[in-house]
């Protein structure tokens, strides 16, 4: 196949990466092409060679895809927060559905798996899902501050106060600190120069209890910005305004949030609920970002552990603690495990908070906490739930989780790809998957996420269970 940069070229878009980029092939060669979907035949002009794939700039699309919707945000290309708005959320969850099939079969060799996948677990109204907003501070042209996104894989803002997966309330907050900001001509932090006092306005919202959080992330203490007891007075009116913090991030750094925080007006933190489990929020913590899903994607986990009461789980990756609680309602002991020591302070607390007895947490790595505690104690779980980042499981903890033997584990995914690469291992012997659930969790971007239940297929008698 002879071609040359800038050569134009016929592509039917096929499929989606990760980052959103459309799939398509000519003469079976693999190229990828930004603001295509699914579906769409477009005229691309080639930009790069590699041996195994190139990418092509898209010229013009001849025939649009008929899963293509106008974007509903009017900065969703300059944004890239949200990378497939244009796809309609019907075939996004199709796309995602197929995404932890095709990974299944392909990587862990499950064919037929689709038998045993549940329809996937979408939205109903999928927009203003977030309860965590952090939107960088800048100026415009004429010099007045402004809020909004970086501009994907860049560091300029693009102004938008009125975000469609964010809660709507953002925009209110948003608009009075901008007006406070350009009454008394407080001026934005420049990254360049690092001079200027506001970096990041930060907002939580509790869904069920409506509690807000509003943190200000400057360039010096909240005394350096003028009037900040006029400000905290307007937020302070809006209806569920609970915490109004400053924090102090004074370093020339990527990161959000500095070490200090100031808490102006109002709690230290926020509460908030999944299911019936109460949670406490600080500006720092970990929460998952919607709250809605998150129940869905616990709520699977907690019927394919099938618990009756009596059960010893392991939570192992557990963050916050959020699954470990859930199961602790219905098990006998639950034993979590995660490696931010802050993370487990938090699942700590919010244990004492519901009055769980029942759960032990460790600060650690899982694949070296996990087998010592074995060795030490020789406890075998029940069950065992894995909630691992996009990397998958250390091979020594699946190791481990197999010589453990449970009856049941329940593997919580971010990445199919790690996760069949996983289950493959699981199922090299007694275990197999009997029930896959895919959850919608970040609605627009390609994120999926997909909860897996894998049954001891050999019972403690020896004996084969019969299908
Ligand atoms: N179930 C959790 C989130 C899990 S995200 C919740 O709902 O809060 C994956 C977690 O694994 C992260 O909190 C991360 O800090 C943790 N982690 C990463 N590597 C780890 C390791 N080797 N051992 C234990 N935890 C790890």
């Amino acid at each position: 196949m002879e071609l040359k940069k800038n050569q134009e070229i016929l592509l039917t878009i096929e499929d989606f990466t990760k980052d959103g980029e459309g799939l398509g092939k000519y003469q079976g060669f693999p190229f990828f092409v930004k603001d295509t979907v699914i579906g769409d035949r477009v005229i691309a002009a080639v930009t790069k060679l590699k041996k195994n794939y190139g990418y092509a700039r898209l010229v013009s699309i001849l025939e649009p895809s008929p899963y293509r919707v106008e974007a509903p945000c009017p900065v969703a290309r300059q944004c890239g927060g949200c990378k497939i708005q244009q796809l309609s959320y019907e075939k996004q969850k199709e796309f995602k559905w197929n995404l932890v099939a095709g990974c299944l079969h392909r990587i862990g060799g499950f064919s037929g798996i689709e038998a045993r996948m549940e329809p996937i677990l979408a939205m109903e109204e999928p927009w203003h899902y977030r309860n965590k907003a952090q939107f960088p501070i800048g100026e415009n042209k004429n010099g007045e501050p402004v809020a909004g996104f970086y501009a994907g894989r860049t560091h300029s803002i693009v102004p938008n106060t009125d975000c469609l997966i964010q809660a709507e309330i953002n925009r209110e907050i948003l608009e009075i600190i901008l007006t406070h900001m350009n009454k008394y001509h407080i001026s934005p932090y420049r990254e360049k120069t690092q001079e200027g006092l506001v970096r990041h306005v930060l907002t939580r919202v509790g869904f069920v209890t409506g509690q807000i959080m509003v943190c200000l992330v400057l360039n010096g203490k909240a005394g350096q910005f003028s009037n900040l007891s006029e400000l905290i007075h307007s937020l302070q009116t809006m209806e569920g305004m609970t915490s109004i913090i400053v924090n102090t991030n004074t370093k020339n750094t990527n990161r959000i949030l500095g070490p200090e925080c100031e808490t102006v007006w109002g709690k230290d933190c926020i509460e908030d609920y999944i299911g019936d489990i109460l949670y406490r929020i600080g500006p720092m913590s970990f929460f998952q970002v919607n709250p809605q899903q998150t129940k869905v994607l616990y709520s699977k986990a907690l019927e394919y552990a099938d618990l009756h009461g009596n059960e010893t789980v392991w939570d192992m990756y557990c963050g916050i603690g959020t699954i470990s609680l859930f199961l602790a309602q219905k098990a006998r002991q639950v034993y979590g495990v995660e490696i931010i020591k802050e993370a487990i302070d938090d699942a700590r607390v919010n244990a004492q908070l519901n009055g769980m007895a029942n759960v032990e947490f460790f600060v650690g790595k899982a694949e070296e906490i996990v087998p010592d505690h074995y060795e030490k104690t020789g406890i075998k779980p029940d069950v065992v739930v894995v909630d691992p980042p996009r990397k998958g499981c250390d091979p020594v903890l699946l190791q481990t989780i197999l010589e453990m033997n449970p009856e049941k584990i329940v593997y919580v995914s971010c990445d199919p790809a790690t996760l069949a690469r996983d289950c493959k291992t699981l199922c090299e012997k007694e275990y197999e998957i009997t029930k896959v659930a895919v959850v919608d969790q970040f609605a627009h971007s390609t994120h999926v996420e997909s909860v897996v239940a894998l049954t001891r297929a050999i019972c403690d008698d020896g004996i084969a269970k019969v299908d």
